[in-house]
């Protein structure tokens, strides 16, 4: 590992204004960014250590919504009663991610600034854009089984490895940042950020800001929901595709909808307009299969990520299927019903 300082910050604005430097990386449960720092992928000249810093608690906010503390582990976000009761669509994604041992050390806003799981990312004597800007992209004309088919750029086709943000992007949860100057709340829609030309980018936090928290809104998709996640083992594996699913339905008839994907693309990827083309629908697999198609446009393969697309699609009419019958995806036995 190569040598760096090592900041302890005793409080938000201690560790703001130490991380306004060039070269400083906020370090909390370590579970992705220890791991890069190893093989040499993140060389940060600094530490800030934020881990002692008053952020992990998980508390009701005046709205009926639910602020999660940045520092808040995930274990404790998926177990929380409040979590479990009103958000079991956010509890469900959690429990589908990583191991137990990891999801007891990793916090929340860690979980939002994990870094691709892309095989070149990791992978110091390879070209990468995201590692090295303007070095090249090896996955495209490589390996790229798990590279997304939506969002993507000639720059860079990674996905965003989380399972915990597909939900809070189907929950329209919002990130809580603090930086050098202001506080500032961020839609989740708008966190993280698609490759264009400037991969190496991961999302749109400034300088030094630091995520304090993210905020559920009230309503809470505690009947019709589903976190479905389809992958190559039942357990500590990426998703190939996730799907996250929150709705209300009337009479048979979809009232309220929002689908997120996982897997596919550098953040979770929503469709706005192609929710609201099934809701006042009848729920029934034929509007179900058009919605699949919409919220999937413009999907491109790369060769070895071809089955992405028909597996999303597949696992979109699944995931509302599921979602309609109230029988979600149980992340104890991986089974999808
Ligand atoms: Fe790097 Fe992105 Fe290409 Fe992977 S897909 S090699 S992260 S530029």
């Amino acid at each position: 590992m190569i040598p760096f300082d090592y900041i302890r910050a005793g409080t938000i604005d201690e560790a703001v204004a130490a991380a306004s430097r060039p070269g400083v990386k906020y370090l909390a449960g370590g579970t992705n960014l220890i791991d890069l720092m190893k093989e040499t992928v993140e060389r940060p000249l600094c530490l800030v250590d934020v881990s002692r810093l008053p952020l992990e608690t998980i508390e009701s906010l005046p709205d009926g919504g639910l602020r999660l503390g940045a520092l808040a582990r995930n274990a404790d976000t998926a177990y929380h009663p409040l979590v479990e009761k009103n958000y079991p669509l956010l509890a469900s994604a959690i429990l589908a991610g990583a191991s137990p041992q990891l999801r007891n050390a990793a916090t929340n806003g860690g979980n939002l600034n994990q870094r691709t799981r892309c095989y070149y990312f990791y992978d110091v004597a390879t070209p990468c854009n995201k590692r090295e800007p303007g070095s090249g992209c090896s996955a495209i004309g490589g390996l790229n089984r798990i590279h997304a088919v939506l969002g993507t750029s000639e720059t860079c086709i990674a996905t965003h490895p989380s399972d915990m943000c597909v939900a809070l992007a189907a929950l329209d949860a919002t990130v809580q940042v603090q930086g050098p100057d202001e506080a500032r709340s961020v839609p989740f829609g708008g966190y993280h950020r698609l490759p264009g030309a400037e991969p190496s980018r991961d999302n749109t936090l400034k300088p030094g800001e630091l995520v304090t928290a993210i905020d559920l809104p009230a309503e809470h998709f505690t009947a019709n929901y589903t976190y479905l996640k389809v992958r190559d083992r039942l357990s500590y594996a990426f998703a190939l595709v996730s799907v996250a699913v929150a709705m209300r339905v009337e009479d048979k008839h979809v009232i309220e909808l929002r689908v997120a994907l996982g897997g596919v693309a550098a953040k979770p990827w929503r469709d706005r307009d192609a929710e609201h083309s099934l809701m006042g629908r009848p729920v029934g697999e034929g509007d179900f299969t058009i919605f699949a198609e919409r919220l999937t446009r413009g999907a491109i393969g790369r060769g070895h990520n071809d089955f992405k697309i028909s597996l999303a699609r597949r696992t979109i009419v699944r995931a509302l299927n599921q979602a309609v019958a109230g029988v979600p995806q149980s992340q104890s036995e991986k089974a999808i019903t």
